[in-house]
């Protein structure tokens, strides 16, 4: 006889049948979000702690965003590059008051706004910084997370994300994260056109820099001549108490890297914004892509933004990241499963006092789904905590404690 299998049970079985396995999801099946909740296919409620790895800063389906998506969809969705639009002005000039640069130039994914940035970089090195054609090299940071695609993973150091998927890209250079001599020593070279840096490194188990690493690598950049190119994709805005992560330090980047956030979740959309002394090398037909900055995408995009501001997010996440880390650091000091807290605002993860080939960071985040919160270890024994920005302080005291009891309560696999 064949058991009926349930909503979830079928969503899983579809999707393991008909997609490609490049991820491994928790086994949980969401049909509904709002705010810092999602519902699973059941009607079960649970705290979203990932929040699609920080695109949904404004949480689930902000209505404003959402209205700004079907106002403009029943309006013009998009249009040719070929000819203007009555959109892409009024966001282009909006983004780029908004951070503070000349301009900008939409993207769709953070992948897609990397590459931009490093072509971007690469074409001032040869037009502006006079280095020979094909010299030009770009520094990055080990254990960086810029994206897939061949030229990123190119400079990666994980091993899952090149293995057979050579030949690589050439033009990089790597050194150690948060080592200014190592930076330094590596802009000797008369050739290198960029350094490529998150400010925190969210995707490889939330790394935060030194203070004043961010200050001493912008201002050892421009010494050099390079530019400091911020990916702050995962980072920016608001998630980390500030608009952006550099500017914790009052730190402004050459170049910078957006995407995720700029649209709260609700449609692709990325943007690498520089100043015109930058920005004016790339000429028609040196880059683009059909959708970047398409009128959807920009009207989803000024609302979105409007909202961190409206709705003051980044002092949220400042005062509530301070909360969180004080509960989760007297839950160390009484259980040493967890071993740290570490992050900024709410970008911040726990180190789970096994090997990260255990499974026990995974079986963690399992009894946190049961107990109704949804987070996922990154690296093995990483867990990264990251909600909606939208969270009351309420809401992540009753956070604290369903982590706090289930790590409190974990009895191993
Ligand atoms: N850069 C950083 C710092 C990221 O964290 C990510 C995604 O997690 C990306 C780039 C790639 O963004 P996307 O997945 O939209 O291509």
């Amino acid at each position: 006889m064949t058991e009926e299998l349930t909503k979830s049970q079928a969503a899983i079985q579809m999707e393991d049948k008909y997609g490609a396995h490049n991820y491994h999801p928790l086994p949980v099946v969401l049909s509904k979000g709002k705010g810092v909740y999602v519902w699973d296919t059941e009607g079960i409620q649970y705290f979203d702690f990932l929040s699609a790895y920080s695109a949904v800063n404004q949480g689930h389906c902000h209505p404003k965003i959402v209205g700004a998506l079907q106002q403009q969809a029943e309006t013009l969705t998009l249009t040719s590059r070929a000819f203007y639009n009555d959109t892409l002005g009024e966001y282009e000039k909006y983004i780029c008051e908004y951070f503070g640069f000349d301009k900008v130039l939409p993207m769709n994914t953070g992948a897609e706004a990397v590459e931009t940035a490093i072509k971007l970089s690469r074409k001032w090195a040869y037009e502006k910084k006079g280095i020979a054609e094909n010299k030009a090299k770009i520094i990055v940071c080990e254990n960086n997370f810029h994206g897939r695609t061949t030229t990123i993973i190119s400079f990666s150091n994980d091993e899952d994300a090149r293995k057979n998927f050579g030949p690589y890209t050439e033009g990089f250079i790597k050194i150690p994260y948060n080592d200014i001599d190592a930076l330094k020593e590596a802009l000797k070279d008369n050739n290198v056109a960029a350094f490529l840096v998150e400010p925190i490194q969210g995707e490889a188990g939330v790394f935060v820099p030194d203070e004043g690493f961010l200050t001493a690598a912008s201002e050892a950049c421009k010494q050099a001549n390079v530019l400091f190119v911020a990916d702050e994709v995962q980072t920016g805005v608001a998630r980390t108490g500030q608009l952006l992560a550099c500017d914790h330090e009052n730190v402004k980047p050459d170049v910078l890297i957006l995407g995720k956030a700029v649209s709260g979740g609700v449609y692709p959309v990325s943007a690498v914004l520089a100043n015109n002394d930058i920005m004016e090398v790339i000429k028609p037909g040196q880059h683009g892509s059909t959708f970047g900055g398409n009128p959807l995408a920009s009207k989803v995009a000024i609302a979105a933004l409007d909202v961190i501001k409206e709705e003051k997010l980044a002092e949220n996440a400042q005062k509530l990241g301070v909360i969180f880390r004080e509960r989760m650091q007297k839950l160390i000091a009484k259980n040493d499963l967890v071993t740290t807290v570490r992050g900024k605002g709410l970008l911040n993860a726990i180190i789970i006092n096994d090997s990260p080939e255990s499974s026990t960071a995974w079986n963690i985040c399992m009894q946190l789904k049961e107990n109704g919160l949804l987070a996922k270890p990154t690296h093995g024994n990483i867990i990264r905590f990251a909600p909606p920005l939208v969270m009351t302080e309420d809401q992540l005291h009753e956070c604290c404690d369903i982590i706090e009891k289930t790590i409190e309560g974990y009895k191993g696999g």
